[in-house]
């Protein structure tokens, strides 16, 4: 439940979210992409990436933020060199975020790196 006592559901499949999990049960959407980071406010947060067993962790702030569509197309031509048609054959958004660590007074740290095998 959030703060309104709405369910909060699975963004992919709109299964109810199960809080004790990772990822949705039903079609592995990881829960970590509902999180949501208020990019109007520019007061730093923590941060956890997981990685081949490393675990960084670092408290930062948002720089920048763009999100851009591509969409890659084909034609097939006659044989006099007309176009026939087209196709999408795929469609891609990327999204990229400039971030930049701070300090981290309380914890007297710039950023942790943890191995699991450690
Ligand atoms: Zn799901």
């Amino acid at each position: 439940m959030n703060e309104n006592g709405e369910q909060r559901i699975c963004p992919r499949c709109g299964a109810p979210i199960d809080a004790t999990k990772s990822k949705c049960p039903y079609c592995l959407t990881s829960y970590f992409d509902i999180s949501c980071i208020d990019i109007n406010d520019h007061e730093p947060f923590y941060l956890k990436l997981k990685r081949g067993g490393i675990t960084f962790t670092a408290l930062v702030c948002l720089d920048n933020i763009s999100i851009g569509q591509s969409v890659s197309t084909r034609y097939a031509y006659s044989g006099r060199g007309y176009k026939l048609s087209s196709a999408v054959v795929s469609r891609d958004v990327d999204l990229s975020m400039e971030l930049h660590s701070v300090p981290d007074v309380g914890r007297g740290v710039l950023f942790t790196l943890e191995n699991e095998k450690d």
